[in-house]
């Protein structure tokens, strides 16, 4: 028989340790739970093992060495219980059975396991064997105190996703009371379920916290048991009728029909110094579609990295604006709002359009003016950074809402933008990503979303061609921008990611600016981070885009957007860092003129597997399609998406990828519940979104 069971706890602060002189109120356990989103008795019932660990079986320990680096099992009584003091403070505890011993090392540990594992105990221990100088050992394996001969299970033991403060022995006691009292009526009908081929509801949750000894272990682990599709297919369908709903939603919401296409909108295009393509042309026909009618546009714009995308959404707030009404774009850096205003205003100005600029950076009294000429209706256009979501901005008839790279905010900012309309009414939104998102998954993920797609450059563009170099050759490198400068062209060179500091990644842009200064004394070199104000960011800026800095030293702040067409070399630094879809927008800043253009992606080798591969697929592609695809491979949809994008957060078992079949059948069953079953519908969507479905409003 068992009579206790314990886990080690890696972080516990020894119990001497002195309390903090004004210690907050400890969390209860249902603060806790509440953390892991465990709140109602379905939530625990639905909080389903993540894995499953196979405790069936006990490995002989002289056997046990054959099997090193794996996960096992093995049972003995402590010979030896020490704590000992080198290389650092740690509690080590021999177990012996018939045939060999093993250490067990605890580098954090409570006074009470000494005393639990005194010599002659018997210890049940699970982890990863190794060899170590003192021969076999684990460290911290998870282990249970036990009697001679205490049954094993015979089964599967799960194990559930965790938070502070919580063991696994907790969950498993709060699951089992749940279990005890939901309503366990299922919310498809059997009919359905037949014909979907899918297994009850409550004989699949019953399973998955508790496999009987004979369920298929490979399927339980690998979520391709029938009673893991079950919970996939019901997670799917819940955001399948959540996303329609919200959709629904939208469209029985009031928004002014923008029809008109007038002076404004003719004088501009006019004007414009090229032809648009016929992609442009095309998705700004879709835009205008919508903006005739008078329930809110909600419309996702992708187009690769300078599809000319900028001037589509400039063409549909004039169109706003030629209604009377005002339109609104905010864009995620200074930078690149600030060089949105400069463009649309020397666009626009010339036809009698006023338009204002708002960032974080203005002075009290700009920021006071911009603010009164946005709320009189003075300003048409409003051009800006998160600081337009603000409280203190007020808008006189707000009717148009663009979201430039709105990957980059989050569902929140989005809203809080979309909710500064008249009173009763929504703006129309349009929002722009140069992130593709292949079609299956914009499908999946925004259900209540209009997609349109530029999938054509402007003509006149040459490739950009991109190599791999070894960063020992930085020298040539070096020799390859002194080359260009000197033909005239221009030259971005972007200081590796540091993820972990800013710091070291902010000194690290100004040691690469001052190796450059040093290297080529007869160019300028430009340097443009993060941490610069507003303004000396944009006197760098405007110094590279006038072409009196040759050289570009930046970190991802010129991620997006920036639009200087001169520059035709781009050097990556430490390029292995990044990922594809930031490599791709940071390439995108060449390429945007005549001059053929070269990315030199520097690496410091060796190359692991997925980094290979990233650089790889930039040195063979240019297309923001293709690369998002390879990006979706490598990473998964899950970390693809970022958990900032909305219907995510709700899909904890589904994988879009290998799961789509199971989508398919969600979306079509959807679609029938919802016209013909509305009271399935409410009992499904209770059951699976309870509060998340806030979420989904975008
Ligand atoms: P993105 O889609 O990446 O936001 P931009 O809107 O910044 O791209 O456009 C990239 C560049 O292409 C800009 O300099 C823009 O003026 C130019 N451009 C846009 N449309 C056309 C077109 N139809 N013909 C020629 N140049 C264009
Ligand atoms: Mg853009």
């Amino acid at each position: 028989m068992t009579i206790a069971i314990t886990t080690a706890v890696p972080d516990a602060t020894p119990a001497a340790a002195p309390k903090p002189a004004k210690a907050k109120p400890a969390a209860t356990l249902e603060d806790k739970f509440a953390r892991l989103g465990l709140r109602k008795n379905m939530d625990f019932v639905l909080h389903l093992p993540m894995r499953y660990e196979d405790e069936t079986e006990i490995v002989a320990m002289r056997d046990a060495g054959f099997r090193g680096g794996s996960m096992l099992q093995v049972e003995g009584v402590v010979t030896e219980c020490d704590i000992q003091y080198r290389p650092r403070r740690q509690l080590v505890v021999t177990i012996a059975d018939d045939t060999a011993q093993v250490v067990l090392r605890f580098l954090n540990f409570y006074g009470s396991q000494i005393k639990q594992m005194a010599v002659g105990a018997r210890i049940r221990a699970r982890g990863e064997l190794r060899h170590g100088f003192f021969g076999a050992e684990m460290v911290h394996p998870s282990y249970k105190m036990v009697n001679q001969g205490a049954a094993l299970p015979t089964a599967l033991t799960p194990v559930y996703p965790a938070g502070e403060g919580i063991s696994q022995i907790m969950l498993r006691k709060a699951i089992r009371m749940a279990i005890d009292k939901v309503d366990w009526r299922d919310t498809l009908r059997p009919e359905l379920l037949t014909e979907l081929q899918l297994d009850g509801f409550e004989a699949s949750v019953k399973l998955l916290h508790n496999p009987p000894p004979d369920a298929d272990q490979y399927s339980l682990m690998e979520h391709s048991h029938p009673a893991w599709e079950r919970m996939k297919f019901d997670e799917l369908l819940a955001q399948q009728l959540s996303l329609k709903r919200a959709q629904a939603a939208r469209r029985s919401k009031g928004a002014t029909a923008l029809p008109l296409v007038g002076e404004f909108s003719a004088a501009f295009l006019m004007n414009l110094p090229f032809a648009l393509t016929g992609a442009q042309e095309r998705v700004l026909a879709e835009i205008r579609a919508d903006l005739k009618q008078d329930f809110p546009m909600q419309r996702l714009l992708q187009g690769d990295v300078g599809s000319g995308k900028t001037i589509v959404a400039a063409l549909a707030a004039v169109q706003a604006i030629d209604n009377g009404y005002q339109a609104v774009l905010m864009a995620p850096t200074e930078i690149l709002a600030e060089q949105h205003f400069r463009k649309l205003a020397a666009w626009l100005t010339p036809l009698g359009i006023s338009s204002a600029w708002l960032t974080g950076g203005l002075k009290k009294k700009e920021k006071d003016l911009a603010l009164a000429r946005i709320a009189s209706g003075e300003a048409q256009l409003i051009i800006g950074t998160h600081a337009l979501i603000q409280d203190t901005v007020q808008f006189a008839k707000l009717g148009l809402v663009i979201v430039d790279e709105q990957h980059r905010f989050g569902v929140g900012q989005r809203l809080s933008l979309r909710n500064k309309g008249l009173s009763g009414q929504v703006p129309h939104q349009l929002m722009m990503s140069a992130t593709p998102i292949p079609r299956t998954l914009a499908m999946t993920y925004y259900a209540d979303l209009e997609v349109s797609v530029i999938d054509e450059l402007p003509p006149g563009r040459t490739p950009i061609v991109t190599r791999m170099v070894d960063q020992q050759r930085r020298e040539e490198v070096i020799a390859r921008v002194h080359a260009a400068a000197q033909d005239g062209k221009q030259v971005y060179w972007v200081c590796p990611l540091i993820e972990e500091s800013e710091a070291l990644q902010l000194q690290t842009a100004t040691d690469t600016h001052a190796m450059l200064a040093a290297a080529l004394p007869d160019l300028q070199i430009g340097l443009v981070h993060g941490r610069m104000k507003a303004a000396d960011k944009q006197a760098v800026m405007d110094a590279f885009i006038r072409n009196e800095v040759q050289v570009l030293v930046a970190t991802t702040v010129i991620e997006v957007g920036v639009d200087v067409p001169n520059a035709s070399l781009m050097v990556i630094e430490h390029a292995e860092r990044f990922g594809l879809s930031q490599l791709h927008q940071l390439r995108g800043r060449v390429g945007r003129g005549a001059n053929a253009s070269v990315c030199l992606l520097l690496y410091q080798g060796p190359l692991g597997g997925t980094a290979k591969q990233r650089l790889m697929t930039m040195r063979e592609s240019t297309d923001g399609f293709e690369i998002a695809r390879k990006d979706l491979e490598l990473r998964g949809p899950g970390e693809f998406l970022g958990a900032r994008q909305s219907g995510e957060a709700m899909l904890r078992f589904a994988n879009l990828e290998t799961d789509q079949w199971l989508v398919d059948k969600a979306r079509q069953l959807a679609i029938e519940l919802l016209q013909h079953d509305l009271p399935t519908v409410e009992a499904h969507l209770q059951r699976w979104l309870g509060q998340k479905e806030e979420f989904l409003r975008v």
